[in-house]
């Protein structure tokens, strides 16, 4: 028998567990996947051992913390300087980020992208950000701060002062406005201008008619939520727990029954 687990803070809304047990029952396999609610992120890797897991994933706030306390991650999560999931092999704990990799994944049908604009400068913009420049997709960052600007040196970054409209083949937002409000990532004036002159849009929100995509919508892009972005993020880890010897669109298969909600 296998444990896995996510852990985070708040976990109970993870459905995490949902997407992993789908896959661990089609497969017929002896494993278990469930939530830790972790006050102390530096407490994350001891928790694991402890509870004996043999994979697991980590969600906010824990992404960055957790870094440090594995025996190795891979090229992905320490250039972006986050990681989502964590696989004990020989005694040892390896991290890798599937965020960036399901991220895209998710965007495989927009065809073409040469340029992207990304809202935010979190955690998830940094993993987004990364994975469209090893793409070779020229990325610009628009934040409503600039306190995080030092995590983006590669790329042009602004804050809404500062920036002048123009347009993207791709437009993705990775802040939380509009998750639990009604608020638009920035300016209507300035996304309408973006929005009117670039072509696909996606946000990281799932299951969610935001702000964003319905005014991305209403300037005719072709738009996407974040479900697929979850989904695959949960394949890719599924795979990485039993050392990529599955079919990625046979693990959809099971899982995607978790996203009819
Ligand atoms: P962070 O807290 O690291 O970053 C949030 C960013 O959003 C910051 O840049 C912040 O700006 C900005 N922001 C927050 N609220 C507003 C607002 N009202 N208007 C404008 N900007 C705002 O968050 P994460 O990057 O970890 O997560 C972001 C979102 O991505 C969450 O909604 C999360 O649920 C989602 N997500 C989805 C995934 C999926 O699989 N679909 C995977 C991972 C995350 P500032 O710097 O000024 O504070």
């Amino acid at each position: 028998m296998k444990y896995f687990a996510v852990f985070g803070n708040p976990i109970n809304h993870s459905i995490s567990p949902r997407l992993h047990n789908l896959a661990l029952q089609g497969y017929g396999l002896a494993g278990f996947y469930g939530r830790v609610h972790l006050e102390d992120g530096l407490e994350l890797i001891n928790t694991f051992n402890k509870l004996e897991l043999s994979g697991a994933n980590v969600t906010v706030p824990f992404k960055e913390i957790v870094l440090n306390q594995c025996d190795e991650i891979d090229e992905t999560a320490k250039s972006i300087g986050s990681l989502n999931t964590l696989v004990k092999r020989n005694g040892k704990i390896f991290g890798y980020n599937t965020d960036a990799p399901g991220f895209m994944l998710a965007i495989s049908e927009f065809k073409d992208i040469e340029s992207a604009l990304i809202l935010g400068a979190g955690g998830t913009a940094r993993a987004i950000c990364y994975i469209l420049q090893k793409n070779g997709i020229d990325v610009e960052i628009l934040n409503r701060s600039s306190s995080r600007a030092q995590s983006f040196k590669d790329c042009s970054f602004f804050t809404h002062q500062d920036y002048k409209p123009k347009g993207y083949t791709l437009v993705v937002n990775t802040t939380s406005a509009g998750l639990a409000d009604d608020h638009l990532p920035a300016n209507r004036d300035i996304l309408k201008q973006v929005l009117d002159s670039s072509k696909f849009a996606f946000d990281v929100i799932y299951n969610k008619n935001t702000p964003f995509l319905n005014l991305a919508k209403s300037c005719s892009l072709t738009c996407k939520d974040g479900k697929d972005m979850l989904l695959f993020q949960a394949i890719l880890s599924f795979n990485i727990f039993y050392e990529n010897k599955f079919e990625n669109e046979k693990i959809r298969s099971f899982m995607q029954e978790a996203l009819f909600f």
